[in-house]
C-alpha cells in the first residue's frame, strides 16, 4: 500500500478477546474521517490468541497491517514501530481497548486538516472510573513530572495526531527508552488540544500493574529531568552547613571545657551520613543504569512476524 492520508497506530497486547469487534468500530470510525488509511496494528508480544486475530482480521481488511514483536517489549516500543513502519500523511495512536472514544477520530482528522495545526493531542478530561489509587498515582505522576521535567504532561495521554513532519521529526530522536507523550511535547509544533473522557475498559484488564506504572514515572523522570540528581547537591550543602555549625559547636564545647556527651550523637549522626551517601550512591546508580541502556544502542525492538508483508 502507498502513502495514504491517515495512519492508525494501534498497540495490543492481549486483547484477543475484543479485538476483532474493537478494530471493527475503529475502521469505521475511521472511514467517516478519510478513504484513505492504514490500521497498524502492533502486537507487543502477546501471550493470547491476538497474534490469531490480526491475521485474521487483516486477511478481510487489506488497508490493515499486522506487526508481531518478537516479545513483550512494552507499549512505548510498539508505539515506536507502528511510527516507524506508518506511511500516512498524518499517524494517529491510540489504544486497542476502546478506553480512547473512537467518535473523536473524525474531529482529530479534521482539525489537523482544515486547521493546518501539525499534533491534536487527546487531553484527559477526566480519568473515568479508573480506580482511585490509579487516578490518584497517575494525577501525581504527572503533577511531579510535569513540574521536574518542564514539560506539561498533565492529563495528556498517548491519543494523539501527529503530522508527517512531526513524526519524521519523532523518529530522528534517538534514545532507547522512550517515552512517547513527552518526547511528542519536547518537540514543540503547533499543538492543539482536544479534551475526552476516558472511556471504561471494553474487556479484560489493563496491562499495566502499580509496579510497571512506578517503573514507568521513574524512568520518565530520569529521561526528562537532573532534579534528582541534584538533590545530591542540595543535600551536600545541608550537610555541610550541619557540619560546620556542629563541629564550631563541638569545638567550642570541648574547649570550654564540657565536651559533647557521647555515643548516641555518634551512632545518630553516622546513620544520618551512611542513609544520604548511600541515597545519593543509588540516585547516580539509577542514572548510570539509563546511560548503560542507551549506549548499548539496541534496537528498541524486533519485529518477529508481518501481517500481509507484500504490502
Ligand atoms: N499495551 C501494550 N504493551 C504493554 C501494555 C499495554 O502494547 O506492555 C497496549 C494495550 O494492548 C492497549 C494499550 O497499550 O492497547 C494501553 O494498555 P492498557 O489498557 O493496559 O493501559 P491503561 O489503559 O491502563 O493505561
Ligand atoms: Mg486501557
Amino acid at each position: 500500500m502507498d502513502a495514504c492520508e491517515l495512519s492508525v497506530i494501534i498497540p495490543a497486547r492481549n486483547e484477543a478477546a475484543h479485538l476483532s469487534s474493537s478494530i471493527q468500530r475503529i475502521v469505521a470510525a475511521v472511514e467517516r474521517a478519510t478513504p484513505s488509511y492504514e490500521i497498524i496494528l502492533v502486537d507487543d508480544g502477546s501471550s493470547d490468541s491476538t497474534w490469531a486475530e490480526i491475521l485474521r482480521i487483516a486477511s478481510a481488511c487489506p488497508r490493515l497491517r499486522g506487526f508481531r514483536l518478537a516479545r513483550r517489549y512494552g507499549k512505548e516500543a510498539a508505539l515506536s514501530a507502528g511510527l516507524e513502519v506508518c506511511r500516512g500523511r498524518a499517524a494517529l495512536t491510540m489504544d486497542a481497548d476502546l478506553q480512547h472514544p473512537v467518535e473523536l477520530i473524525e474531529q482529530f482528522y479534521r482539525v489537523w486538516k482544515e486547521r493546518r495545526v501539525q499534533v491534536v493531542h487527546g487531553v484527559k478530561q477526566d480519568l473515568g472510573r479508573d480506580p482511585i489509587h490509579r487516578r490518584l498515582l497517575s494525577r501525581g505522576f504527572n503533577y511531579v513530572a510535569s513540574r521536574l521535567s518542564g514539560v506539561d504532561l498533565r492529563s495528556s495521554a498517548d491519543f494523539k495526531l501527529l503530522d508527517r513532519q512531526v513524526v519524521d521529526a519523532w523518529l530522528t530522536l534517538p534514545e532507547r527508552r522512550t517515552f512517547y507523550r513527552g518526547m511528542v511535547a519536547w518537540l514543540g509544533f503547533q499543538a492543539v488540544e482536544i479534551p475526552f473522557t476516558v472511556e471504561p475498559r471494553i474487556q479484560g484488564r489493563s496491562q499495566f500493574g502499580l509496579g510497571s506504572l512506578i517503573r514507568f514515572g521513574w524512568y520518565a523522570l530520569t529521561s526528562y529531568s537532573y532534579f534528582p540528581l541534584r538533590l545530591i547537591h542540595i543535600l551536600a550543602a545541608v550537610f555541610l552547613a550541619f557540619s560546620f555549625i556542629l563541629g564550631s559547636w563541638a569545638l567550642f564545647l570541648k574547649f570550654s571545657g564540657a565536651a559533647v556527651s557521647g555515643f548516641t550523637t555518634v551512632i545518630i549522626l553516622q546513620l544520618m551520613i551512611g542513609g544520604a551517601l548511600l541515597l545519593s550512591l543509588a540516585l547516580i546508580a539509577e542514572y548510570l543504569a539509563a546511560i548503560y541502556e542507551e549506549v548499548k544502542r539496541r534496537p528498541r525492538y524486533v519485529i518477529a512476524e508481518i501481517a500481509r508483508p507484500d504490502q
